[in-house]
């Protein structure tokens, strides 16, 4: 299938280009981007002339900011293409339900793509917690801002989300591998004098067994930079380490990987399969604690951030 990629910035060169360039499924066929190309691409500056030159382009993946990406999704939507959203798959939920009833109205595909979920042990850590009755559970997400998103000035912006941005990611595992709902009880966002949105925040979760269930998530860790979550259970205690890639079970590595190495890989196989039957898969579960966190958090002003 042929496909256009909207918004070439640090995702799409790293994760989408060389993903969609190795996969059978996928035609990389035009991109749309007001700076970025990719070489060998026919390359547009602007969504609706591409829509209309290409009517050939069935399907759009989006990887712009989340605030540009409702109005880029409506227009592929309205001009009668499947599309594919980066997380988070919109600045706010109301957006998200909106597209979603337009593309099971007008019967297209849409997927809210959560890529940690498509981590190597992830499915397995599922598997391994379904029988167990979760103690407590430990998210820690501490990562080095400027490398990770070098001179973004949206992610400091009204629903860039900040540090929320990354920890949506172990949000998204959560909400996976947990057999049971939980919901945010309480949070405090230290957020820059100079931002609009957290550098670090803290979070409490109600669980409906009575489990302690915690996420710490710091944007100003230039050394070790460590994705974990710890769920401690009445089974032993499961670590996913490394944004899910990997598993040890009482500190003993364990866990099959899945066949098809890499997240975005897997996120492009889930497309093709997604268009091939004419599915929408819009879980909104790891938005709805973030949005729930930015409503119910604790602001703290801390120094200002220079890039
Ligand atoms: P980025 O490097 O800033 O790239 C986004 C691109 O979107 C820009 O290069 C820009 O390209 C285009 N754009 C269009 N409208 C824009 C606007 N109003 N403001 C800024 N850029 C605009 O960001 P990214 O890191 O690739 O992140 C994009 C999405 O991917 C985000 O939702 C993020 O959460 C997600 N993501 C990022 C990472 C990561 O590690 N960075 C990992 C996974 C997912 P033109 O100037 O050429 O139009």
């Amino acid at each position: 299938m042929k496909l256009a990629l909207v918004g070439i910035g640090k995702i799409a060169v790293d994760q989408h280009v060389p993903s969609i360039a190795a996969s059978d499924d996928w035609d990389l066929a035009a991109t749309v981007s007001r700076n970025g190309t990719v070489e060998g691409v026919e390359a547009f500056t602007d969504l609706g002339q591409m829509l209309e030159a290409r009517p050939d382009i069935r399907v759009i993946s989006l990887c712009l900011p989340p605030v540009p990406r409702f109005a880029a999704a409506m227009q592929a939507l309205e001009a009668g293409r499947h599309v594919m959203l980066e997380k988070p798959p919109g600045a706010t939920l109301a957006e998200c339900h909106a597209l979603e009833a337009k593309a099971r109205a007008s019967g297209l595909s849409l997927y809210a793509t959560w890529h940690s979920r498509e981590a190597d042990m992830v499915g397995a850590a599922k598997a391994w917690l379904r029988d167990k009755a979760l103690k407590s559970l430990q998210v820690t997400w501490k990562e080095d801002v400027r490398r990770w998103h070098p001179g973004q000035a949206w992610i400091w912006e009204p629903g860039g989300m900040g540090v929320l941005d990354p920890g949506i990611n172990a949000l998204s595992i959560v909400t996976e591998i947990l057999p049971d709902e939980i919901h945010v009880t309480s949070a405090t966002l230290e957020v820059p004098e100079n931002c609009q949105t957290p550098i670090a925040a803290t979070v409490d979760f109600h669980h409906p067994g009575g489990a302690r269930v915690t996420a710490v998530m710091d944007w100003r860790h230039e050394d070790t930079q460590t994705w974990e979550i710890v769920a401690e259970t009445d089974g032993g205690t499961l670590t996913l380490a490394d944004g899910g890639a990997r598993m040890t079970v009482d500190g003993a590595e364990t866990g099959e990987a899945a066949a098809l190495s890499g997240e975005y890989p897997r996120l492009y196989a889930n497309m093709a399969s997604l268009v091939g039957r004419g599915g929408v898969d819009m879980d909104l579960r790891p938005m709805t604690l973030v949005a729930d966190i930015l409503a119910l958090g604790r602001r703290d002003s801390v120094a200002a951030f220079e890039d």
